[in-house]
């Protein structure tokens, strides 16, 4: 069963419960985290605590709960909804006061939902996705889980439009990640992925990636790369939280690789699969 989770109560995810007077809705001035439920429990928890008290830092949010508080709410959110496989989105707000731009003095809100995993579709991950490459046409400060999606969701709606499954942005030349995804690829037998500076999302999947490929005896190198380098690859593929890892065998309609998935990315599936 769904379940939802607003300051203190519990809610169904579908109640009408924020006033218009909410910062997230109105400015999208507040911080989120994605985070996937494997038999009953969440994976990478801490990390993704770490990256939600770090974006929320950012901002300037002081949190009302520690990581420890919030991971209770969670444990408690997971057994009432009866879910094993799911998934919990959890978003911190500057909370409700009349809309002005400078901060309110008011306690930040937080909402959380658990959900049944929407599983993607399978045939993607046998047969390779498509991407488009476009222009990254975000902040500077990417490296936030910020609720300000907008450059994000017309980046994927316009490569959806071209059949393509994601958008890779592309920042002065460098490709950046995904519109929802963080990216590698293999040159050489390497796993290569830009670096986690300001201009990506720290990728908690990418982490569990770089943590296998050393375990699995896989070389990589955290470098930027250009286009160039994606059409040019051996591999490449695809991270998130809900997608996992995606192969990716064709770019702005050109072929990458073999056209089919590559022995690389199977093998760093299989591991990931292993840990969860
Ligand atoms: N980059 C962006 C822009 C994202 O939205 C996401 C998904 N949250 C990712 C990368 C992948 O991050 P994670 O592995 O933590 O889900």
């Amino acid at each position: 069963m769904s379940i939802g989770y607003l300051n203190g109560k519990i809610i169904n995810p579908g109640d009408p419960v924020l006033p218009i007077d909410e910062r997230g809705h109105q400015f999208g001035d507040g911080v989120y985290e994605y985070i996937r439920v494997y038999g009953g429990r969440a994976f990478m928890m801490k990390e993704h605590m770490e990256r939600f008290f770090k974006s929320a830092e950012a901002i300037k949010l002081n949190l009302s709960h520690t990581p420890e508080e919030i991971q209770a709410i969670v444990d408690d959110l997971i057994e009432r909804s009866g879910l094993s496989d799911c998934d919990v989105y959890m978003q911190a707000t500057r909370g409700i006061a009349p809309r002005n731009h400078l901060f309110p003095n008011v306690p930040a809100s937080i909402s959380m939902t658990v959900k049944p995993f929407r599983a993607m579709d399978e045939t993607l991950r046998e047969q390779g996705a498509k991407v488009k490459l476009l222009p990254d046409e975000r902040w500077q400060n990417c490296w936030i889980k910020t609720l300000n999606l907008l450059p994000n969701l017309l980046a994927k709606q316009e490569a959806f439009e071209a059949g393509a499954f994601e958008a890779v942005l592309v920042r002065d030349g460098i490709v950046t990640e995904g519109s929802s995804s963080n990216i590698f690829l293999v040159k050489d037998g390497t796993l290569v992925t830009p670096p986690a500076t300001k201009h990506i999302l720290h990728g908690i999947t990418r982490i569990a990636v770089l943590d296998i490929a050393a375990e699995l005896g896989i070389s990589v190198e955290e470098k930027e790369f250009a286009p160039e380098a994606v059409f040019e690859a051996e591999e490449v593929f695809l991270t998130s939280t809900g997608i996992e890892i995606v192969p990716v065998t064709s770019a702005d309609d050109q072929v990458i690789g073999s056209g089919k998935p590559g022995a690389v990315t199977k093998k760093i599936y299989e591991a990931f699969m292993k840990r969860v």
